[in-house]
């Protein structure tokens, strides 16, 4: 199993990114290195246990890189989890609470089967908001969210709080 330290050292912090006080952890480097990206691809895989996965369920946007690749490895169909209006069929919706106002994230409601388990994936936790809402989305269309994991945690903002009692996995935590 490759090691998570030579992604950790592969991440880019940049400061006042998009607005000032907060430090943007930039993933690209970690996708322009062959070697990186399939270590992180393989890393994400494994927190599937070895499960059967029906699909892999990645938010909007950089968590489709990530969850479309393991989507693949596993043998998965890929779902994403997207922001409001970009979905073209029947959509459900949940909104959710940012620092200031509120985002909207949408599934299609067939995307998803009751009973199907689904691992949901995501480049970083952060507040947890946003993977929160992906979770419910996914769960009020019957499916088993049999995991969520992320390349990043930013442990220090307590977002697995706001995930209830799921499996959560990082691969990489910031304290
Ligand atoms: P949250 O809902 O607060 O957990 O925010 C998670 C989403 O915002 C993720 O999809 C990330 O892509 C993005 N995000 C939040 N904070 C950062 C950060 N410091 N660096 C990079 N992406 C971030």
């Amino acid at each position: 199993m490759p090691s998570p330290d030579s992604l950790r050292s592969a991440i880019r912090d940049v400061i006042d990114f998009p607005t000032p006080g907060i430090v943007f952890k930039d993933i690209t480097p970690i996708l322009s290195d062959p070697v990186h990206f399939r270590d992180a691809i393989t890393l994400l895989c494994d927190t599937a246990g070895g499960r059967k996965i029906d699909k892999v369920a990645g938010i909007d946007a950089r968590g489709f890189i990530f969850a479309s690749a393991v989507a693949d490895r596993l043998g998965a169909g890929f779902v994403p989890v997207r922001k409001k209006g970009k979905l073209p069929w029947k959509t459900r919706q949940v909104s959710y609470a940012l620092e200031y106002g509120e985002s909207v994230v949408e599934l299609h409601e067939d995307a998803v089967a009751p009973g199907e388990s689904v691992l949901l994936v995501d480049d970083l936790l952060a507040t947890g908001g946003t993977a929160g809402a992906a979770l419910k989305l996914l769960e009020d269309l019957g499916s088993e969210v049999v995991g969520v994991s992320f390349l990043i945690e930013l442990g220090f903002l307590n977002g697995r709080e706001k995930l209830g009692d799921h499996k959560i996995e990082s691969i990489l935590i910031f304290d």
